[in-house]
């Protein structure tokens, strides 16, 4: 397949750089990096793009996997950056990746702690949600309007809600992602189906506006890669990457629980935090019989880790803040792991990071280099559509316009052709049509360990076209078996063997 990634692949491709310059240099594969690869790629242009560690390495992995249609920012009055969050939420779910976004109902329990003021503001949230969808011309077929529900549809959605007091509830949909690190992987594989150099443990060094070092983390060789335009995507680190970038990052927390501690979610439960209006704790259903609760928005200043972890207090908040709606309140015993990831949020001087906007900025440096920053795993498309605008301007380079709002990656397919796939439900949610590759290879199609259903085939399609190198690669990212510290060890072996296959 063009759009395999391997370690075959790879070395062939490290061989290749240097011999003639590229159209653009990408330096990260987050989101935002591999969005900016795929549109360089579609546009004609050559392209190569350099990630330190494994794709989805740093925040593209750890958010709450919703696909946002902005109502949030438009609480705060940005409604410019609302509807463009309710337009490409639109196109993801729609057409570029139908398989991995799908329409997500989340609800609001009416109880006691919510003001019947308070219920009329969400309420009225929701509304404007509803007119967002509708300016963003997403059918209500995909979003279906929201509501107000009884009490017995809440339960329905979340069994375990307190029911004394219980007066009904609200009801609003949304995207929610199969997995975050799973549309990094699929846009970066959609790219390089379009030849696309996409290089795994390969840093971007001495970053400028033509070209860099990159380095191959594996054997420490370098190579010298001149490029007409370079774009730094590196998130967190991208004031690592450009000087004059300053960055205020903002950890988010989330905790990792089984279903079971939920008997069975199928909304996303939402718990306005007493005292805000503005500020909620969610949980979250998630593949694997899990639920994720969040999130938190805590300062980070200081050095950025490469794997930012939950702290005690964000834990208790969040366990406390969910119990306050449930009739068995969470305890510690329910958590199978938590994780937490940083907003690349830039620096803009304000007291607190919940207020930094989640605009995303484009900052081109004078000898050409562009930054993209901030944002978020929604808006990718549009945001890599800027940098890459951006930056050809800057350079005077010509090329085709952006062509990625029709462009569907792999995988992707109508909801109607998806549902008659002949495969299981749960791989054509994480693979879409190639699904059935995956439940064809009959010889690997036992569940690799106790306590999940990945299979070794699904191992072995990850190292043979989803460019996994090791065991944290299918782990933590092509897989989300080390959200679980207990199944990860158990799932060491099976990783192993998959990455020795013929
Ligand atoms: C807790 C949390 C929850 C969130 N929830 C949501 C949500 O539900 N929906 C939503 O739309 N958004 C959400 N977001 C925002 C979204 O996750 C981020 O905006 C997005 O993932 C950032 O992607 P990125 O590619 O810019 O950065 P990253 O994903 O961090 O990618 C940067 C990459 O650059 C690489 N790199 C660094 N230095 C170098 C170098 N020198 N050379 C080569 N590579 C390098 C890193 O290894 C990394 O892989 C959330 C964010 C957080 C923190």
């Amino acid at each position: 397949m063009k759009s395999s990634l391997n370690a075959a692949r790879r070395t062939r491709e490290l061989e290749s750089l240097g011999r003639e310059p590229v159209d653009v240099l990408v330096i990260g594969g987050g989101v935002t990096g591999v969005g900016v690869a795929l549109d360089a790629a579609a546009r004609g242009l050559s392209v190569v793009l350099a990630e330190k560690h494994d794709l989805a390495f740093g925040t593209s992995r750890w958010s709450s996997k919703l696909v946002h249609g902005g109502l949030r920012y438009l609480a705060s009055g940005a409604i410019d950056i609302a509807h463009e969050s309710a337009v490409e939420r639109g196109i993801l779910i729609d057409h570029t990746a139908p398989h991995l976004v799908s329409p997500f109902p989340q609800i609001v329990p009416l109880l006691p702690q919510v003001s019947r003021g308070h219920a009329a503001l969400v309420q009225a949230g929701f509304l404007a949600g509803d007119a967002l969808r509708l300016s963003a011309h997403t059918s209500h077929h995909t979003l279906p309007p929201s509501r107000r529900i009884s009490g017995q549809e809440v339960l329905r959605f979340a069994p375990t809600v307190r029911t004394s007091g219980l007066r009904g509830g609200l009801l609003g949909w949304d995207g929610q992602l199969y997995d975050d690190a799973r549309l990094t992987i699929g846009i970066a594989r959609t790219a390089a189906s379009l030849g696309a150099r996409v290089l795994t443990r390969c840093a971007g060094e001495q970053v400028t506006g033509h070209g860099a070092v990159l380095r191959d983390q594996l054997t420490g060789d370098s190579y010298d890669v001149d490029a007409r335009v370079v774009i730094n995507a590196a998130g967190v680190w991208a004031g690592q990457v450009a000087q004059g970038i300053e960055l205020r990052p903002s950890r988010g927390t989330h905790l990792v629980l089984s279903q079971e501690s939920f008997g069975g979610l199928s909304a996303g439960l939402t718990v306005p935090v007493p005292g805000s209006t503005s500020r909620f704790v969610f949980a979250l259903p998630a593949s694997g019989h899990r639920v994720y609760v969040g999130i938190t928005d805590e300062d980070a200043p200081g050095d950025i880790p490469d794997v930012p972890l939950a702290s005690e207090q964000e834990i208790d908040f969040l366990l406390e803040t969910m119990s306050s709606v449930l009739r068995w309140p969470l305890t510690r015993a329910d958590l199978l792991g938590t994780f937490a990831g940083l907003r690349p949020l830039l620096h803009t001087g304000g007291d607190s990071t919940a207020d930094i906007s989640r605009r995303h900025a484009v900052i081109t440096a004078p000898d050409g280099l562009v930054t993209i920053v901030g944002g978020k795993l929604t808006t990718y498309r549009r945001m890599a559509e800027d940098a890459l605008d951006a930056a050809l301007a800057a350079s005077g380079t010509s090329a085709a316009p952006c062509s990625t709002r029709r462009l569907p990656l792999v995988g992707a397919a109508s909801r109607d052709a998806l549902a008659t796939l002949a495969a299981p439900d749960r791989l054509v949610r994480k693979y879409g049509t190639e699904a059935l590759a995956v439940a064809g290879d009959v010889d690997h199609a036992q569940a690799i360990c106790e306590g999940t259903e990945t299979t070794a085939a699904e191992l072995a399609f990850a190292v043979r076209h989803e460019g996994a190198l090791d065991e944290d690669d299918l782990l933590d990212r092509r897989t989300r078996i080390g959200l679980d510290p207990i199944l990860r060890t158990r799932a060491l072996d099976a990783a192993r063997a998959a990455l020795v296959l013929p």
